[in-house]
Order: C-alpha cells, then structure tokens, then sequence
C-alpha cells in the first residue's frame, strides 16, 4: 500500500494533525491512486484557526506595510527557488501537464509581486480646504481576520489571488483549499512560514460544507472571498453578507469565442484548441463554445477536428508530457462522458470524440480525450450547464449580430473572445457582449494580476473583484477624515471659561 501524504490543519504557528473525522481522498489522477486524505475539519477546528487569526491581528496590523512587503518579498523568492518542485506537487495531485503548473504558479507568483508594491498600494488622498482652515483625507485600514474557500483547478494560482494582498493590507487570514487538492497549498504555505509570516498571521484549515460554514458565521470573520462553482458562490455570498461579512464569490462559466469569416484560420484554431482543452478544460476560462459565423464553417472546422485529434492524452507525472492529461476524479470524468451522451441525444453531432480513450500502464486513470460537439443550440443541456471537462462546443450562425445574441443568451459572464481582421467587428463585439473578460484574437482574456478579475453575471458575486486595485479596496476599508486646527487666539477649546 501507498504511504499517503500527511495533511495537516496550520494553526497559530504550528501544523496539526486532526484524527478522529471524516476524510476526503486526495488522487493522482494520472493513475488513479489515492495519495493523502484531508481530513474533514469540524467547526471547533475551524473556531481554533479564526481565534489565532484574530489574536495575531493586531500586531500585524502595526507592523509597517514595508514590512510586510519585505515578508512578501521573501516568500517570492522561496516560491522562485522551490518552483520545480511545487509545480511536480501541482501536477501530482491535480493532474494537469507540468507546463500548465507552471502557468499556475507563475500566475499566483504575480499575485505576491503586485501585492510586494502595497505602501504604494495603500496610499490614500486629500484635500486641502474643503472650507477655509478645514482639510479632509482618506486612510486605508485592514478589515481584520479574512478567509479564503478556494477550488480544485488552480491549486497554486486562486489561493494566490486571495492572501498576499490581504496580508499585504494588514490583514490576517484563513485559508481553506479545496478538498481535493490540499497538498500545493500546503507546500506553498511551509514557504509563507519559512520567509517569516509571524504565527497565526495565516492559517489553513481543511474540509467541506461544515467548515465553511464555520468560517461564514464565525463573529470575528470581516471578509470572505471565494471561487468555485456557481450554487456554491451564490450560498456563500448570500451566507456571509447575511451575517455582516464582505465577501466576494466567482462561480462557474460558459466561455465563448467568436470566429468571423475573415478570421485568420491558423491563429483562431490555434486560440481555440488551446483554450478549450488546455487544462483539459478544466479552467473557468476555457473557451467552451466556438460560435462559427457564416463561411467560417468551411475552413474552421475541419482544423478544429484536426487539432483536436491530434491531442495526445497521457500521464502527467511521468517525464514525457502528454499534450493534455487527465480529469480531476473518476467521478467528474463519467459526468462530463454523460453530458456528451446527453449532447448527442439532444442532436448535436460529434466532430471528434475523445470517449473511450486508454492510456498505457494507466488503467485507472480518470481519462478522456478531446471531443467536438457541432450544430449545439442554446437550449442544449451541453449549452446549460457548464461541462468543465475537454469539451469544445459548436454553434453555427449567420452573422455577427445574431452570434452576439446568442452569446448574450449565457446566464455567466466570465469571458469571450472574437477572432477577425476586421476592427469595426472586434469595436460592436467588445460594446454589446455581455461578459467582464473580453479576448480580440485572444483565446483566453483572463486578466492578470495588475487587472481585476473581472466576471459578470451568473460567474461573480459582489462589488469588489480579486487581483489589481479592487483586490486591495476589497481586503482593506476606508476611514475619511476632516480635520480644523485653531491657534491659541481661538482659546481653549476643551474648557467653557
Ligand atoms: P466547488 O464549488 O465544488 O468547490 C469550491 C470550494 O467550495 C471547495 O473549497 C469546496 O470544499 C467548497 N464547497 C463545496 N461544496 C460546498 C458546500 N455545499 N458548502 C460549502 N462549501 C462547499 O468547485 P470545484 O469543483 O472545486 O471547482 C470548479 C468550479 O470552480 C467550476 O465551476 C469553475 O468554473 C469554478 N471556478 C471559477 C473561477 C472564477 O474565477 N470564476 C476560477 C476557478 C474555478
């Protein structure tokens, strides 16, 4: 039998192992066998983190931003030189190639570079005579105790999007990483300790809906950021701004990219084939739909259906690289083949089909190869839900105007993307279509760290997004001042004689 990984809560300064729960079992998807189990955390292990945390704030808040940053700065720097080694564990327990761990960790390496920037960062402004003698000024303070609830797709990244600029603005925090993947987390979290995060400042708990529960109802939580699925961010913000906190929640997507007629063929294939079954889809970015419009079909699609069969599917955590690996658990691997099932029951024709794919000395691996779904309309159960999953979606329309409504037919709103030479179409489609991440001859338009995050609809929940500026008015509130002065003329003032 395999010797799991050990998968303790970090508290105070110090890593505990929890027994006595339930657990979770943590895979390599690339074979199948379970590799840690994290253990399902109670709400009076929660309450034990949320306590250190909140004793750990004051100090932290006093301790100067610089000084912060120069904690930050260090942890960069760990995370620099431990690299290889984190973005092995990223594929370890997620499954992705390890080129696309290295995408996720140098995501999340931006996040701590931005957050590095916070004296600047934090400066306020002011007014002077707002009336004669009277001047006015903004400050920016921390919240106090912050949490983060974060998915299975970006191990590294999303937990990366959330604490170094909540701990930049002076905040503590308390991190709960998904299920799933709790090991990256860890591992970068060990580094955090190592560059001198005093204890308490951050702390990581594990487990599922009672632990964050715990975290959304507990009376010292200021803040809640979240990303996930869509009924699980509209639980959470609904759940925690019920009980007074600020939160901030990014759910699931349908991703469209637009190909005009007069789109350059290999660039938009290109764009298209990397951003549907790049991370075997599983990217709330991925480019989910291509919406073909009128003679594009002709030369399109038959590139698409080549590139797609050229995708070699393989084990990620063996030297040679696959082009795509597996999906996260058997689980979601038989849901995401059902819904292909249900697409081609409900007419949609299958251009390339990637069920039934083996992969050498891996039987048990959670695979599927990449498939394409042509002639998809809007009310299609593929069309609905999101697949998460390599599948890239077809729809054929007549012109521009009607691709945008379609698009505009998405409840999400995380991103779309048009492929053509032709400004004028790329200006209505960036005015008319309804999504917060818009790509011109970009495949996937995710913003990065010095621009928010910026969903819409169905896709996010709140006024404040995570990454750039929002990110730090989000983890920080403001204190407005107005301030008159008297000379010794005007008398005491704090004396009626
Ligand atoms: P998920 O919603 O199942 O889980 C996310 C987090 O919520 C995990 O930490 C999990 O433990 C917790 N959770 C799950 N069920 C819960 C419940 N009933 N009550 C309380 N907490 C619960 O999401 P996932 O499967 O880990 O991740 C994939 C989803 O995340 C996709 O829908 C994807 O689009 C979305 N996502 C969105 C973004 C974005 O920025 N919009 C980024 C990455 C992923």
């Amino acid at each position: 039998m395999l010797r799991l990984d050990p998968c303790p809560i970090f508290v105070a300064g110090e890593w505990i192992d929890i027994h006595d729960v339930e657990t979770s079992r943590v895979h390599n998807p690339s074979v199948g066998d379970v590799i840690a189990e994290a253990p399902m955390c109670t709400a009076e292990h929660v309450n034990a983190a949320v306590e250190a945390a909140a004793a750990a704030f004051p100090d932290w808040w006093e301790t100067p931003p610089v000084e912060r940053a120069r904690i930050l700065f260090r942890f960069k720097m760990l995370l620099e030189e431990n690299f290889e080694e984190i973005v092995r564990c990223i594929t370890r327990e997620h499954g992705k190639t390890l080129v696309e761990s290295r995408g996720d960790l140098r995501r999340g390496i931006e996040m701590v570079e931005f957050s590095c920037g916070i004296p600047s960062l934090l400066t306020g402004e002011s007014i002077e005579n707002i009336a004669r003698g009277i001047d006015c000024d903004t400050i920016r303070q921390p919240l106090g105790v912050c949490v983060g609830i974060t998915p299975f797709n970006f191990p590294a990244m999303v937990p990366l999007w959330m604490y170094p600029v909540a701990l930049a603005c002076g905040n503590t925090f308390v991190l709960k990483p998904s299920e799933k993947v709790p090991l990256t987390a860890m591992m970068i979290a060990r580094l955090l300790e190592q560059a001198g995060i005093p204890p308490g400042v951050f702390n990581i708990v594990h487990g599922g809906r009672e632990a964050v529960d715990a975290l959304l109802t507990h009376p010292q939580v200021r803040a809640v950021s979240f990303v996930g699925s869509t009924p699980i961010a509209r639980y959470i913000f609904e759940t925690a701004t019920r009980h007074g906190k600020r939160a901030q929640a990014n759910g699931s997507a349908k991703n469209f990219a637009l190909i005009m007629p007069d789109a350059d063929v290999e660039n938009s294939t290109r764009g298209v084939i990397e951003g549907a079954f790049g991370c075997a889809g599983e990217r709330c970015m991925a480019s989910s739909t291509a919406v073909v419009v009128g003679g594009a079909a002709k030369t399109v699609l038959p590139a698409l259906a080549d590139a797609a069969r050229s995708i070699r599917v393989g084990r990620t955590d063996t030297e040679s690289q696959p082009n795509m690996g597996p999906l996260i658990t058997g689980e979601h691997r038989n849901r995401v083949a059902q819904l292909i099932e249900a697409g081609v029951g409900e007419g949609a024709k299958i251009l390339n089909d990637g069920r039934g794919v083996k992969v050498d000395g891996a039987p048990n691996g959670f695979y599927l190869g990449a498939t394409i779904l042509d002639e998809v309309q809007n009310d299609m159960t593929v069309s609905r839900e999101e697949i998460f999953g390599p599948v890239l979606n077809v729809m054929r329309m007549d012109d521009l105007g009607a691709a945008i409504e379609a698009i505009n037919r998405s409840p999400y709103g995380n991103g779309a993307s048009i492929f053509t030479r032709s400004g004028k179409a790329a200006r209505e489609f960036k005015h008319r279509i309804k999504a917060g991440m818009v790509g011109i001859n970009v495949g996937v338009p995710a913003s990065m760290a010095w621009f928010p995050f910026n969903g819409w609809g169905d896709s996010f929940f709140g006024d404040l997004h995570m990454q750039g500026k929002e990110g730090v008015q989000f983890f920080t509130q403001q204190k407005v001042t107005t301030s008159r002065w008297f000379d010794d003329r005007e008398g005491n003032i704090w004396s009626d004689k």
